[in-house]
């Protein structure tokens, strides 16, 4: 009869077992003190002069929100830096790859609106890329695609987001797939030279970058380690190629906030959307805000510049302004904040992480319940009641 007793624990037991790994990487992963909200948005760079007047529109509804620290939200910029030359590269009847890069004095207005945001607080560059595709890679799709060559006519009207989407990806080979890799001192050259014209064109080195389409390699991540890059913002996984069909690929394993990667770059996970102009509404951000809190993790919202410069632009920024309005009034403590700052609060074991066991413990089981296999074993054997319980304890 006593082994019957025994039984659940010897259950739970094997579930903890099978679970151990990704049980403590969730146990390592700091936890939050406070609500915490980024806005993520990529694919900044050259284009048409009306990009300057939404940058501008951003910054304007940015400024007027605080939290209780006094602090105006904060857009992150993920910046691509040049654009390519369509005109030049068919004169050259595509024998040769061309770009014009921000610098560009046609595209003054858009840096300069950057800059002010950026002195009002409310923008933070990130390096996106020098390009959101590898050059080489392009121009041979350009040969053999007349989709691409026509994209490659619209001038400042390109939107690297209608290219195919194994174009977009920077840093592979995705001539043919699935994709193979490059060489790796181009990878090292091009990421040397990305942070260099990073620096020349906003007087600081970038401290965040976020890979195109995000599949990066571990050569470029030490790539860019070395040149002074300090965060990567993330999906939660690695990819570093396409399969077959184009879809991102990878090594399994989930990636944590705070983790540190090859050469030391801290990972960031934004695995939350904020895209308007596809129908996200602002409680869809503010649920995903209420979620991470919970779990004592940070609420990335991903979105694009599509959503503000596009047809959609006026749904995004009356979006953008109730979901903010929502967030100030449902999260008193709520922080707005960098994805450098909050990489430094990672970094530096800052007083936004929390020390209390009680509190670690109840985001921690926040965070198991989003297993959801182990959590459906862990509810259906009854350790979910026991870990429950613990936390009551603990509370
Ligand atoms: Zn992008």
């Amino acid at each position: 009869m006593a082994w019957l007793l025994l039984a659940p624990a010897v259950l739970w037991l094997a579930i903890l077992l099978l679970y151990l790994r990704p049980m403590r990487a969730a146990w390592r992963e700091p936890t939050l003190r406070h609500p915490v909200l980024i806005i993520e948005s990529d694919d900044w760079g050259p284009g048409p002069p009306g990009h300057a007047l939404a940058l501008r529109r951003l910054t304007d509804c940015l400024i007027a929100f605080r939290d209780n620290a006094g602090r105006s939200p904060v857009m992150t910029l993920g910046l691509t830096l040049s654009l390519p030359d369509g005109a030049a590269m068919e004169a050259s009847g595509f024998a040769d790859y061309r770009s014009r890069p921000f610098t560009d004095p046609a595209y003054s207005w858009i840096l300069e609106a950057i800059r002010a945001g950026i002195a009002a607080g409310v923008f933070a560059p990130q390096l996106h890329g020098m390009a959101h595709y590898w050059p080489d890679v392009l121009l041979r799709a350009a040969r053999s695609d007349t989709a691409v060559r026509d994209w490659l006519a619209r001038g400042d009207g390109m939107e690297t987001e209608s290219l195919p989407s194994p174009l977009q990806s920077r840093w592979i080979d995705a001539t043919s797939l699935p994709s193979s890799p490059l060489p790796p001192p181009a990878i090292e050259a091009a990421a040397r030279e990305e942070i260099a014209c990073f620096t020349g064109l906003l007087g600081s080195p970038p401290e965040v970058a976020v890979p195109p389409t995000f599949i990066w390699t571990s050569v470029v991540e030490r790539a860019w380690a070395e040149a002074g890059l300090r965060c990567l913002v993330t999906p939660g996984r690695r990819y570093d190629c396409r399969d077959g069909a184009g879809r991102p690929t990878g090594p399994d394993g989930r990636i944590h906030n705070g983790e540190r990667g090859v050469g030391g770059l801290l990972y960031l996970v934004r695995d939350d959307y904020f895209e308007p102009a596809y129908g996200h509404q602002a409680g869809r951000a503010l649920a995903a805000l209420e979620e991470k809190t919970a779990q004592g993790r940070p609420c990335l919202l991903e979105t694009h510049r599509f959503n503000f410069t596009g047809e959609q632009a006026e749904v995004a920024f009356s979006t953008l302004g109730e979901m903010l309005t929502q967030a100030q009034s449902r999260f008193p403590n709520l922080r707005f904040t960098s994805s450098a700052e909050l990489a430094k609060q990672y970094r530096d074991r800052g007083d936004w992480l929390e020390p209390r066991l009680g509190r670690r413990y109840a985001a921690w089981l926040a965070r198991l319940r989003r297993m959801p296999r182990f959590w459906k074993l862990a509810r259906l054997s009854g350790l979910g009641f026991v870990l429950a319980g613990v936390g009551k304890c603990l509370a």
